[in-house]
């Protein structure tokens, strides 16, 4: 049965940089714990980051893809760099979907790590931009389907597929 990679703070752990979570309400999460699918991680406290901590953008109207690459940066609000936190995160998420076979991932949009839809442009002031979060962009890169929590029902779907074929 595919397993699913999932942020820890829509499986309602309180570990955002504001020190709370954001739990998402769907039928099918239950179904997926009960079944054993769910491998959660919030790759930002993998990496020793602390809750709560500084509020962190990629800068620059840049992307994860840029992060990785090396051509942007993940700053605080307050100003600290921590770029190499964020990269190490990212890392920690895929050698973890990699160890327990994920296939899938779902992340909450939005975040400069799980963001995969869209993210912050790095001004603080609320502006969003297309693009993925530093996590997502490697998970993408490293062929595994990411989806955010607004397109659960892809997922949902996505999976109904490949197991009605795996069952031919
Ligand atoms: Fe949630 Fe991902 Fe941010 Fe952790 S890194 S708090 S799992 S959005």
């Amino acid at each position: 049965m595919d397993k699913i990679l999932v942020s820890a703070c829509l499986m309602g752990h309180a570990v955002r940089y504001d020190g709370r979570s954001k739990p998402l309400a769907h039928p099918a999460i239950a179904r997926w714990i009960e079944e054993g699918r769910m491998v959660t991680i919030c790759p930002e406290m993998s990496a020793g980051m602390p809750v709560p901590r500084p509020q962190a953008e990629i800068e620059g109207g840049a992307t994860g893809e840029d992060v990785l690459a090396g051509h942007a940066r993940v700053v605080e609000i307050s100003g600290g760099d921590v770029t190499e936190e964020f990269r190490k995160a990212a890392e920690n998420a895929l050698a973890l979907a990699t160890e327990t076979g994920c296939r899938y991932a779902l992340l909450i949009d939005g975040s400069p790590s799980c963001g995969s839809g869209f993210v912050y442009d790095g001004t603080f002031s609320g502006s969003r931009q297309a693009g993925n979060g530093v996590t997502a962009a490697l998970l993408k890169q490293a062929g595994i389907a990411v989806y955010s929590d607004r397109d659960i029902e892809e997922l949902v779907a996505r999976l109904a597929t490949g197991e009605a074929h795996s069952a031919v």
